[in-house]
């Protein structure tokens, strides 16, 4: 039976007959029904849970409990779309203002709205910037106003909206209605600033459930070259799919579809394509029709599909909130499902890429707000000018620069796109948002590095310490034996006798910064230190020793270092037994990339291994391909000799390569330096990905520095001498 509006509140009744009635539920979930009576009692609230925790009926329960109509804001016309047809397969009515609708349908909405004949009206925030939007709806006051997705709100956040950001300014015209902002992913300091950016009146908040004991969460350090091919070799598992894998550019989005998509039904999803296209391959998702989609992060807010086994990331996520929020749409029907993470050094530097492509320098926002000064002009006729001619800016620079300072008030933009000069406070704003960001990704970058409990470290992100503490059980560091996209090994008769002297050195409640231990053992590095910080997380999983990153203070710069020390079973340890320890398999992955030398075939071979349904490593018996890999290290581990150690290298993105990374770390001190003297961005300099070439091919004469990507005639000449000085180095 369709449910019937009028009967939408009756008196008195009890909150859990009115779930069963009106949404056809048996009892609530966890944390709902408290935050329901919050709402219900005209409190504001902020709810932050997980994602397929539930959050819409915290807000569509309350909303039939009151009268009147509620609002919903929400960020994403296909969220909003999916949202309100089903309340309108319950019953309710429900009407929407979007941009993907035409004049007369909003029209109809808004009359339908003064007639006080909804129950939910969903908004798309950018309606708030049509003059007269925001006094209409103040006419009738709303019963509730709920804002989705609210972390958007927060420029901490990682999916900053301008168009969020004003709403705080149109709130007041509609109270008295309580106001419920509900969001899957805010760390502390994002709560706090949307309770700021809404001024919520003394909100209740709830921040609960972020422990999911379902997710194998696994994280493996693997070459680029090498990606494509673990995502394949993952997802052959058909016990594996259906699977999101996220990928960094929508370059890599379709290239990766491609060939997943020879194997089983895939598609790409970014921003891209045309709204046609990214709605059929959503439905086609939703429906089973596709087995995977890989898509760039515009994928899968809001996406309501229970049975998605896998989540990949074939590259660092921007932040540990986008990880989270990302890796959580796996086995929200509770099942055992699993994500992997693939990252190596050289993400670091794509995330630096990243950075500075988001974040232009200020001078670049200070040129549009020079051309501001004569007056407001159209976007466009904006555009052109600064993107045209002699010392033009490029337009991607453009669209970002703009961008922040319409986020920060250094400039305002009205509903006609016409662009207005703001005031001048947006510089300090701006240089704290980019050294926001700058931390967010040194955090990921520390979670993929770190040796523990891979929930715990999420959970505690978000500022849950009590739920933080049990491990989880499932991830690569509770579970190597359950890992699908690393393999482990037992140590080697060399690696027994290091972790016999580690422990010795640490007997009697010793701890020492795992650089010097190193040094201690090794000072002829006999053994890699790679290979020996693996040998410390193997005997961290293995309960014998803690590591705990610390820092010291370095002429007022704090420089971050892991400390050793020994548990209490590590002073007992016995090195006969080991204790079952394993260790992750690290020659595996660099023989192999050190063999896929030319780099145009690399994918194409990479293709061919799984393609063929011969993938090297059999992913659905995890017991068996142990076993295989220890039989396989009964030899001796590896041993890179320099000829491979090369091939390596001029993979670009093979993880072992610290004299190109120490290389390019001293490139950039330079590169600094020539920016400010020219007073230019670094970039303008030189881009990052010509950096690396010359980290890697390491260029100490004139003619081989010509023959480097990216180098040309006068490049060479204008800095030729000092690069090729700091390559002899
Ligand atoms: P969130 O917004 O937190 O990501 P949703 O509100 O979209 O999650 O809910 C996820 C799923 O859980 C939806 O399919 C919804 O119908 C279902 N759900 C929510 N509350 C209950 C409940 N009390 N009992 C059963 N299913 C529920
Ligand atoms: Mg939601």
């Amino acid at each position: 039976m369709p449910f019937d509006p009028k009967l939408a509140s009756k008196l008195n009744e009890p909150l859990d007959e009115l779930l069963r009635r009106a949404f056809g539920f048996a009892s609530f979930r966890a944390n709902q029904e408290a935050v329901c009576r919050a709402a219900i009692d005209g409190r504001d609230v902020l709810l932050v849970m997980p994602t397929g925790a539930g959050k819409s009926l915290c807000y569509q329960l309350p909303a039939i409990a009151r009268e009147g109509t509620t609002l919903v804001i929400s960020p994403l016309i296909a969220l909003m779309e999916d949202q309100a047809s089903k309340l309108e397969a319950l019953g309710f009515s429900v009407a929407r203002i979007h941009s993907g609708m035409d004049r007369a349908a909003s029209r109809e909405a808004c009359v339908a709205y003064l007639n006080g004949l909804l129950q939910f009206l969903f908004i798309a925030p950018e309606r708030f910037r049509v003059p007269g939007f925001a006094e209409m709806l103040a006419k009738r006051k709303p019963g509730l106003v709920a804002i989705d997705e609210a972390h958007c709100i927060s420029q901490w956040g990682h999916d900053f909206r301008p168009d969020y950001r004003t709403l705080g300014q149109h709130l007041p015209a509609l109270r008295p209605a309580p106001i419920i902002a509900l969001t899957a992913t805010a760390t502390p300091i994002v709560q706090d600033d949307i309770v700021k950016q809404l001024a919520l009146r003394d909100a209740t908040r709830f921040i609960h459930g972020f422990r999911r004991d379902n997710l194998a969460v696994e994280v493996v350090e693997v070459a680029k070259s090498r990606r494509a091919r673990f995502a394949g070799e993952v997802l052959s598992d058909p016990a594996r799919r259906p699977a999101i894998v996220y990928a960094p550019t929508r370059k890599d989005a379709e290239s990766l579809a491609a060939e997943l998509s020879a194997v089983f039904p895939a598609a790409a999803y970014h921003a891209g394509l045309e709204p046609a296209v990214r709605e059929r391959v959503q439905r086609a998702f939703l429906e089973g029709r596709l087995e995977a989609v890989v898509a760039t992060i515009a994928f899968g807010m809001g996406i309501d599909k229970a049975d998605v086994r896998t989540v990949i990331h074939t590259a660092l996520p921007g932040s540990l909130e986008a990880f989270y929020q990302e890796i959580g749409r796996a086995g929200r029907d509770g099942k055992q499902s699993r994500t992997v993470m693939m990252y190596s050094y050289a993400d670091k530097r794509t995330h630096e890429f990243f950075l500075e492509r988001d974040y232009p320098p200020a001078p670049e926002l200070d040129r549009i707000c020079r051309k501001l000064q004569a007056g407001s002009q159209h976007v466009e006729q904006l555009r052109e000018s600064l993107c045209a001619g002699k010392n033009s800016m490029d337009p991607d620079v453009f669209a970002k620069a703009l961008e922040k300072l319409l986020v920060h008030g250094g400039a305002s933009m009205d509903y006609s796109e016409e662009v207005t000069l703001g005031h001048n406070s947006w510089r300090d704003a701006y240089a704290a948002q980019t050294v926001r960001r700058r931390e967010q990704a040194d955090l990921v970058i520390r979670f993929a590095e770190s040796r523990q409990c891979r929930m715990g470290a999420l959970v505690r992100h978000f500022g849950d310490v009590k739920e933080a503490r049990t491990p989880c059980g499932h991830c690569d560091f509770c579970a190597p034996a359950e890992c699908v996209a690393q393999r482990f090994r037992e140590p080697s008769d060399q690696e027994k006798n290091a972790l016999q002297d580690v422990v010795k050195a640490l007997r009697g409640g010793v701890s020492k910064s795992t650089g010097k231990l190193h040094k201690e053992l090794f000072p002829g590095d006999e053994m890699g230190r790679t290979q020996f910080e693996e040998l410390l997380a193997g005997a961290v999983s293995a309960g014998v020793l803690v590591l705990e990153n610390t820092e010291f203070d370095k002429e007022g710069k704090s420089i971050p270092y892991k400390k050793v020390s020994l548990t209490r079973e590590g002073e007992l340890f016995d090195v006969r037994t080991m204790g079952g320890m394993q260790l992750k398999d690290l020659s595996e992955s660099v023989s192999k990339s050190a063999r896929a030398k030319p780099r145009k075939d690399k994918r194409k071979n990479s293709n061919i291994a799984w393609r063929t349904g011969r993938p090297e490593r059999s992913s659905s018996a995890p017991q068996q391909d142990l076993a295989a890999n220890r039989a396989t290290h009964a030899e001796p581990p590896v041993r890179i000799d320099s000829a491979s150690k090369r091939a390596v290298t001029n993979s670009m993105d093979a993880y072992t390569a610290p004299e190109a990374a120490e290389l390019e770390d001293k490139l950039r001190v330079w590169r600094l330096a020539e920016a400010k003297q020219y007073g230019v961005p670094a970039f303008c300099i030189m881009g990052n990905s010509t950096m690396r070439e010359l980290a890697l091919e390491r260029p100490r004469t004139m003619d081989a520095l010509i023959a480097v990507k990216g180098i040309g005639e006068a490049k060479a000449e204008k800095f030729g001498a000092a690069i090729c000085r700091i390559c002899a180095e």
